[in-house]
């Protein structure tokens, strides 16, 4: 499979930052890199969401189970940046589907990061054994059409319970955030996102830090452009059309990682990366989940 081919592509400049933006499936635009705060806690997240902004992020995602969204909020409060400037994610837990619970987590989830709107509102798993997906995603759509979300999406959706949800709901998800990283690079999954129309987003872009960032291939391609690890493994994921999240708490690496619209991987060059591929997870199974 070539690139997802994106809606758009405009680079503009955060800061001293270069960012590159997509427009969503609803017509609104995002960072194509963001910064994600998954087991950061709450009382470093307003330090770690600092630095990022900073640094030229303006895309945060975080969830009600990361539990730092007042941490969040109060970087974003303190930053001085213009609201419409940030992109804010934030994610309904497993224990809040259903559709007034969805409305009730939702409510909360805005209080704790001291907003009056979120950009993306996405059900953090499917959880296909609860089957209340397609109820929570009622509740995701009266939240949009109200404006309290701007765009509503999804996370750890597998072909089936997509397929489903957008078989029985009005809103096409704008995007699915899902495990993917040269180890695991989820083409047939990218491919489902693809012919919905939504965008495919990277969780653990990364693979969390662990043996992909020693990997031979990726550190000689990282030598040829004098780039690190990565700084390569964003750049392939920009190169295919996904939007990336990558975490750290350590400032010299969260300004490395936003480091990455001044160089370009050649197609043989991202052929071999995606060859690396083991089609094995990190993190859980979306059809065990919740
Ligand atoms: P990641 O792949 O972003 O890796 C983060 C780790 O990599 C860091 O903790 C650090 O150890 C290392 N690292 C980061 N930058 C580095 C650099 N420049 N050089 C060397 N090492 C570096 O892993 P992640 O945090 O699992 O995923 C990113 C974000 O994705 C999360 O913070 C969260 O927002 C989101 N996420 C979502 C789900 C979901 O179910 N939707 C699941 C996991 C993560």
């Amino acid at each position: 499979m070539g690139p997802t081919p994106l809606a758009h592509h405009r680079i503009r400049h955060h800061g001293k930052a270069l960012m590159q933006h997509v427009t969503l499936n609803d017509g609104h635009t995002m960072p194509q890199l963001g910064f994600g705060v998954w087991q950061v806690p709450d009382d470093e997240a307003q330090a770690a969401v600092t630095t990022a902004l900073e640094a030229g992020y303006r895309s945060i995602d975080t969830a009600k189970l990361y539990q730092n969204e007042r941490g969040t909020g109060r970087a974003l409060a303190s930053s001085g940046i213009d609201r419409e400037e940030l992109f804010v994610t934030t994610k309904l837990w497993n224990d809040e589907q259903g559709y007034d619970n969805a409305l009730k987590a939702f409510d909360a989830s805005l209080d704790r990061l001291g907003l009056d709107y979120v950009d993306l509102y996405l059900i953090h798993w499917p959880a296909p054994k609860q089957d209340a997906y397609v109820d929570t995603w009622k509740a995701l759509e009266r939240i949009r059409s109200e404006g309290r979300a701007r765009s509503i999406g999804v996370s750890n959706f597998t072909v089936q319970t997509l397929d489903r949800l957008v078989a029985e709901t009005d809103v096409v998800p704008v995007l699915n955030q899902i495990e993917l990283h040269p180890y695991f690079s989820q083409e047939t999954m990218r491919a489902a996102n693809a012919r919905h129309g939504l965008l495919t987003e990277a969780w653990s872009p990364l693979g969390q830090g662990g043996e992909l960032l020693g990997d031979p291939e990726l550190t000689a391609i990282g030598e040829r452009h004098g780039k690190s690890v990565a700084q390569v493994v964003l750049r392939w994921h920009l190169q295919l059309g996904n939007v990336v999240i990558p975490k750290s708490v350590t400032p010299s690496r969260i300004r490395e990682n936003i480091d990455v619209f001044d160089f370009e991987l050649s197609a043989e060059e991202m052929d071999r990366i995606g060859a690396l591929d083991r089609g094995g997870r990190i993190g859980p199974d979306p059809d065990e989940l919740g």
